[in-house]
């Protein structure tokens, strides 16, 4: 199993991600857009066992575009956006990836809510994109 370690800026918020395979995504979506203050985020998406994370994490309960609870994570000393987790994905760990130690592998194959992407962002070569989410 590959495990891939991440933190925050500050680094009091520590993580480790054990997924051989992490389905790297796209966000345009208005909240990701807010949340990161900028014009997408980019998350590494796993089963939520094989994430674990420690640190002065604090929630943001946050209503998903899909109506549903989000829980965005965030550090509480640096204001990083760590996770979230999704109602609508509820057995799965959203990983910002920019928070990963080595982002090298990141390699996105899906872009969600392409209805708020900013028009001079480009998409990517090779992604399944969606107007809102999958499905
Ligand atoms: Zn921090």
């Amino acid at each position: 199993m590959t495990e891939r370690h991440g933190k925050c800026l500050c680094g009091k918020t520590t993580f480790a991600l054990n997924d051989d395979n992490p389905t790297v995504a796209i966000c345009h979506c208005t909240h990701c857009q807010r949340s990161t203050g900028s014009a997408f985020s980019i998350v590494a998406i796993a089963p939520r066992d094989r994430f674990v994370c420690s640190g002065p994490l604090k929630k943001f309960e946050d209503v998903g575009e899909s109506g549903g609870a989000v829980n965005r994570w965030f550090c509480a000393e640096c204001g990083s956006p760590i996770w979230t987790e999704a109602s609508a994905m509820a057995e799965a760990a959203i990983v910002k990836a920019g928070c990963f130690d080595d982002t090298s592998w990141l390699k996105p194959t899906l872009q969600v809510f392409c209805e708020s992407r900013e028009a001079w962002v480009p998409l990517v070569d090779g992604t399944a994109n969606f107007a809102r989410m999958p499905g």
